[in-house]
């Protein structure tokens, strides 16, 4: 049945409209019996269900009901696999209409900043294309079941330092192309049914009461059919967020937000057909989601934690294999050595903490995988509750067991304590008693394999001392039995970072930065994010992003790109052939780059703009087919407040990782969006040289006025110092140094010929400018 909202709308009173502006609990909305309003469930999210029967929080302190955990983002967007997480997303919207969840809070978008942030577990990637093609699959994966979203924290929430009140700056351009884009791409291909706004200021105003950022981007530009909901407690001035376009405050002000929406509307300073407006897009959300649940759904815990170990074993990244350390041979000796491996960390703390069904031990696993044959031998190695160790006999018995065996494989990582929603990290290493045990093993035994639990990147200054590194991340409820696959070669490892590991802290993009001043923080490094910046600074990353191993090897071949001249507006077509040359079945992540050649603007070395995952049994080939758009050559340009791709060459580059690019082409883009300048008394000769038009006038004026090449070079200038000179010189400086020849009214009629000149220009190339 159709439900008429407008007609609703109009029955409701003053205060019943602003009453629904908030929840009505915890995690519910309000429902009004008096016009059928049902009441919805929303909870976290993001990797599996967070849902409160009890007592609610929001920093993951009280129990919930047990729901399957599937690894956190970090790891998920390391599989480079859509479609494994769209069924992920699958599963978790089949769970949360088990347990009569509405919305489903998540996935979160943001940007990893710095490797210190305490909730880069939560979030996909330092690159912005990544992170939109993982949310957006996601999304679609819990909507297809009936289960609405919330994309989160809209926008630039990437610290958790004071994380309410910070204030973000951060430029246009670095906003459009590095912080908004990944919330972009999943808005426009997904359509989440709610957008969570951020705590934190950006620019100066509350992400909560940022109209620039909730109507004029996410709805009018982006065309967002859903509702704003605020991050639980982000709202500042109720009326105020109203007024920019947030629909639902989250969770229960308790009356405090419906008092300042009645008394802006009565005073007002709200009207109240924009209050109507809100209530009626909050409530087609709402009849929405009430219509979409069904009764009676269960779901198959085994199954789902089964569907996870996979999904845990896609999303973990083989660093080293020196010698072929790994796989594990099953009939050898392998001491097991670290507390993780008997209680390995799997998920990351604060609001996204849930109740797993069933829990994995590596050890366990890894034991129940070697079966009859082989010997496992386990030593704790360290107190994960210190970070350095007050005696030496749990590091004594490592060593011990270590040097008995033919390998050993040690569990260590970050202790929750380290990094948690909350707070940020002040440092990338491992507790002390973690480095000392895989110092001292290593120089026991040759054969060490270290095999990481951390939501983010950490400093390796041990990593030479070591053959083998497997990066688990926080692999959810089965990241044990997936360990234990890969180390066993069960699963060939196919997964590849989504972030750069940096050497150390100080080479990270954001260091002299992050976290801020106060409640300032200023993203100086601007577009420079990630490798962006490693690439632009030539600085070598621990391991760069795109960087993973497997057991297998392949090659690339038959590359091809439909056209070498192309209009901005064409769909380019690029193909190549991806062949498994080793003995084992795998899966390769190909990584599509674009780089602008010679820019006007300052632009990053490469960007990634596509890729693809390809599963391959042994002498399997495949062809992998990119399409590049508008979007893969352009930047933001601020003076056009639009996307633009300025003609010229670039270069297409597929790479294995982005610092191991295999094959590049280059081809001719050119633009459909003429730039028109408009040129002032301080625009520089230099400037009007390089347009044509202008050129010719500057040219006949010189002629006539016999200006810069009646100076001749002397002894103390070169001619390249006054050409210099001469190109960086305003055109107003042409009154003092005409010698009375130009005057005010001269220079006037000269820019307004100059402007005229680029005006009349509107056909570039054959085709007709914006
Ligand atoms: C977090 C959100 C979360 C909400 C509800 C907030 O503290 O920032 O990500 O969805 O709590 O638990």
């Amino acid at each position: 049945m159709k439900i008429d909202v407008q007609s609703i709308v109009k029955q409701l009173s003053l205060e019943e409209k602003a009453t629904l502006c908030s929840g009505e609990s915890f995690w519910e909305t309000k429902g009004i019996d008096r016009l059928g309003i049902p009441s919805i469930t929303m909870t976290d999210g993001p990797h599996g269900l967070r849902k409160q029967e009890a007592d609610a929080d929001h920093l993951g302190l009280n129990q919930s009901v047990p729901a399957t955990c599937f690894p956190s983002a970090a790891g998920m967007a390391s599989s480079w696999n859509c479609d494994l997480v769209h069924e992920v997303g699958e599963a978790l919207g089949e769970e949360s209409q088990a347990e009569g969840v509405s919305i489903l809070l998540g996935p979160g978008a943001n940007i990893k900043r710095s490797p210190l942030c305490g909730r880069n577990f939560e979030y996909f990637s330092e690159d912005p294309y990544l992170t939109g093609e993982m949310a957006a699959a996601f999304i679609n994966g819990v909507q297809s079941q009936g289960v609405g979203t919330s994309l989160k924290h809209f926008a630039v929430n990437n610290q958790e330092h004071r994380r309410m009140t910070t204030n973000a700056i951060v430029d246009e351009r670095t906003l459009r192309e590095i912080y908004l884009t990944g919330f972009e791409i999943a808005v426009k291909k997904a359509q989440p049914w709610t957008v969570m706004s951020a705590y934190n200021k950006m620019n100066g105003t509350y992400c909560s009461e940022n109209e620039y950022l909730l109507t004029n981007i996410l709805k009018k530009e982006w065309k967002h059919e859903g509702i704003v909901v605020s991050d639980w407690g982000a709202v500042n001035k109720a009326e105020e967020s109203v007024k920019a376009g947030m629909e639902l405050e989250m969770p229960s002000s308790f009356g405090a937000g419906t008092q300042r929406i009645i008394a802006a509307v009565q005073k007002g300073m709200l009207s109240e057909r924009t209050l109507d407006e809100s209530v009626e897009r909050l409530l087609n959300v709402i009849f929405k989601a009430a219509s979409a649940q069904v009764t009676g759904v269960t779901y198959d815990r085994e199954a789902h934690h089964q569907f996870a170990r996979e999904v845990a074993a896609e999303s973990m990244v083989l660093l080293k294999n020196e010698q072929q350390i790994l796989p594990l041979p099953q009939n050898s000796h392998i001491a097991v050595i670290g507390d993780m491996a008997e209680h390995v960390r799997y998920q990351g703390g604060g609001s996204s903490h849930i109740h797993p069904t069933k829990l994995d031990s590596p050890l366990q696993e890894l034991i129940k995988l070697v079966g009859d044959q082989g010997n496992v031998t386990f030593a704790r190695g360290y107190d994960v509750d210190l970070d350095v160790a007050e005696n030496k006999t749990l590091l004594q018995d490592g060593m011990e067991k270590a040097e008995a065996a033919d390998i050993a494989v040690l569990f260590v990582g970050l202790p929750d304590r380290y990094e948690s929603e909350g707070y940020d990290r002040d440092h990338l290493h491992l507790p002390l008693n973690q480095v000392e045990l895989i110092e001292s093993v290593a120089a026991v035994q040759p054969n060490t394999v270290v095999v990481l639990s951390n939501g983010s990147a950490i400093e390796m200054p041990w990593i030479n001392k070591v053959k083998g590194v497997l990066e688990a991340y926080l692999g959810g409820q089965a990241a044990g039995g997936a360990i234990a696959d890969l180390l066993f070669g069960v699963k060939n490892p196919s997964g590849k970072l989504a972030e750069t590991f940096p050497v150390k802290l100080k080479d990270t993009p954001s260091y002299l930065f992050f976290p801020g001043d106060g409640d300032r923080v200023e993203y100086r490094e601007g577009i420079f994010t990630g490798y962006r910046y490693y690439d632009a600074k030539d600085v070598t990353p621990l391991f760069p992003f795109g960087y993973g191993l497997s057991y297998t090897t392949f090659e690339y071949s038959k590359l091809n790109v439909d056209r070498k001249e192309a209009a901005d507006l064409d769909i380019i077509k690029v193909e190549l052939t991806v062949k498994n040359t080793g003995k084992q079945f795998g899966k390769e992540i190909v990584q599509l780059y674009v780089c602008d050649v010679d820019s006007s603007v300052s632009r990053p070395e490469k960007e990634l703009k596509g890729f693809e995952k390809v599963a391959l049994q042994p002498g399997g080939e495949k062809i992998v087919t990119f399409h590049l758009n508008k979007r893969s050559f352009a930047y933001y340009d601020t003076d056009l407040e639009d996307w633009h791709v300025e003609t010229g060459e670039f270069k297409i580059l597929i790479g294995k990782s982005s610092r191991e690019i295999v094959w590049e082409e280059t081809i001719h883009v050119q633009s459909t969006q003429e730039k028109v300048p408009t040129f002032h008394r301080n625009t520089t000769l230099g400037e009007l040289l390089q347009n044509p038009k202008t050129a010719t006038i500057l040219k006949q004026l010189q002629d006539k006025m016999g200006t810069a090449d009646d100076v001749e070079p002397s002894d103390s200038i070169s001619g390249e110092m006054l050409e210099a000179m001469m190109k960086y010189m305003p055109l107003r400086a042409l009154i003092p140094f005409s010698q009375g020849k130009l005057n005010e009214n001269g220079l006037d009629q000269l820019l307004h010929q100059f402007n005229e000149a680029v005006n009349n220009n509107k056909q570039i190339g054959g085709l007709s400018r914006k």
